[in-house]
C-alpha cells in the first residue's frame, strides 16, 4: 500500500511501515510480510515522515532503511523519538551498513533492533514478531494505566491529562468549558450498611449510566476517586452543563439502587456542581476543579439529591 493510498486497514492484522529508497527492497519486503501484516511503504525519510503524521495511530512497527537521500534513518528515528505521538512506535534498522558501529550508534539511538542487509527472511519475520509482540503489550499496559479498575472507566490520572488538554484547546480557542462534579450520597451509610461489595456494584453501576448519558463525543467522564466522579465538557456552556448535569441526577435516581439509609430518598441520589468558564492560558485548570467542587458543596449543603450551578467569576 503507498502512503497516498486511502486507508482501509483490517483491524486485526498489525501494521508495518517500511521505508526503504531502493524499490527492490521495499517491494520485496511488502511481498513476503503482506500475507500476515498490513504493509505501507515510503521511499524516503520526509514521506516516511508524512505517512507517521497521517497514520501513527494505526502503524505498529516501523522496518528503517538507513541510507537514504536528504533525511537519512538515523534522522526519522531521532525524530520518531522526539514526537510524543510517534515515540511508542518501535523501529528497526533493516540496513546495508553492517559494522558493529553502525549497530551500536542505531541501538543507542533507540531502535529497537538492528537486521543487516542481506536479510533473511525468516529472521526478519521473527524480529518483526516479537517487537510487535511487545508493542501490543505496552499499548495495553498504558491503555489500562489509564482507566479505573473497578469501573473500568478512565482514572484520575487520564481525567487531569484530558483537563489540562482541553483547557488549552479551550483557551487557544476562546470557547467556553464546563465541568461537573459529581459525589454519592451519603455512601459511607451505604457501605457501613450494605457492605463493601455492595458499595463496590453500586460504584460500578452509577459509573455505567454517567457513561451512557454522556454520549456526546468529546465529553470525558472520570472516576476522580472514592465516590466522586467528574465530567469535562469541552465547548459547552453553564446552562447546557446544568441540563446534562440534571439528565444524569435523574438518571441515577432512576436506577432505583435501594438505600434505605440515605435521609434524601429511598434510592441512591448524587449531587453536582457545575462550573464553567472561558479559559485563559494563564489560568491553571484547577480554578475550574475548584470552584465546581464549591458548588458541590453547596448542593450538599442545601439537601443533597440536587445540583448548584454557577459561572466561575472573572477577576
Ligand atoms: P455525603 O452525602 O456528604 O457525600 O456523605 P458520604 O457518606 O457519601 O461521604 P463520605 O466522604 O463521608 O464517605 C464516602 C464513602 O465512600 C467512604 C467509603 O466507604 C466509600 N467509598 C469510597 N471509595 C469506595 C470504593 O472504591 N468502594 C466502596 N465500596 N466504597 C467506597
Ligand atoms: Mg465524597
Ligand atoms: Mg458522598
Amino acid at each position: 500500500m503507498r502512503a497516498d493510498d486511502s486507508i482501509t486497514t483490517n483491524k486485526n492484522r498489525p501494521c508495518i511501515l517500511v521505508v526503504d529508497d531502493q524499490e527492490i527492497n521495499s517491494v520485496m519486503l511488502q511481498s513476503a510480510l503482506s500475507q500476515l501484516y498490513e504493509v505501507y511503504t515510503a521511499s524516503d525519510g520526509s514521506q516516511a515522515l508524512e505517512v507517521l503524521n497521517k497514520y501513527h495511530q494505526l502503524i505498529d512497527l516501523v522496518l528503517l532503511d538507513i541510507q537514504m537521500p536528504n533525511i537519512d534513518g538515523y534522522q526519522v528515528l531521532l525524530k520518531i523519538r522526539q514526537t510524543d505521538r510517534f515515540k511508542n512506535i518501535p523501529v528497526i534498522f533493516i540496513t546495508g551498513k553492517d559494522s558493529a558501529e553502525d549497530e551500536a550508534k542505531g541501538l543507542e539511538l533507540g531502535a529497537m533492533d538492528y537486521i543487516p542487509k542481506p536479510f533473511n527472511m525468516s529472521v526478519v519475520h521473527a524480529r518483526i514478531r516479537n517487537q510487535i509482540a511487545l508493542k501490543k503489550k505496552s499499548d495495553l499496559l498504558e491503555k489500562l494505566a489509564l482507566l479505573d479498575g473497578l469501573t473500568e472507566i478512565p482514572n484520575r490520572r487520564n481525567y487531569d491529562e484530558t483537563f489540562i488538554q482541553e483547557w488549552r484547546r479551550a483557551a487557544r480557542s476562546n470557547s467556553p468549558i464546563s465541568l461537573i462534579m459529581l459525589d454519592i450520597d451519603y455512601f459511607k451509610q451505604y457501605n457501613d450498611n450494605y457492605g463493601h461489595s455492595l458499595g463496590d456494584e453500586t460504584l460500578k453501576a452509577v459509573a455505567k449510566c454517567l457513561s451512557d448519558q454522556v454520549m456526546r463525543s468529546g465529553d470525558h467522564v472520570a472516576r476522580y476517586g472514592g465516590e466522586e466522579f467528574a465530567i469535562i465538557l469541552p465547548n459547552t456552556e453553564l446552562r447546557a452543563a446544568a441540563s446534562v448535569a440534571e439528565k444524569i441526577r435523574n438518571a441515577i435516581l432512576q436506577l432505583a439502587i435501594p438505600h434505605e439509609f440515605s435521609k434524601v430518598s429511598d434510592f441512591v441520589t448524587v449531587s453536582l456542581g457545575v462550573s464553567s468558564t472561558i479559559p485563559t492560558i494563564s489560568d491553571a485548570y484547577t480554578v475550574l476543579q475548584e470552584y465546581a467542587d464549591q458548588q458541590l458543596y453547596k448542593a450538599k449543603q442545601a439537601g443533597r439529591n440536587r445540583l448548584v450551578a454557577e459561572e466561575m467569576p472573572r477577576n
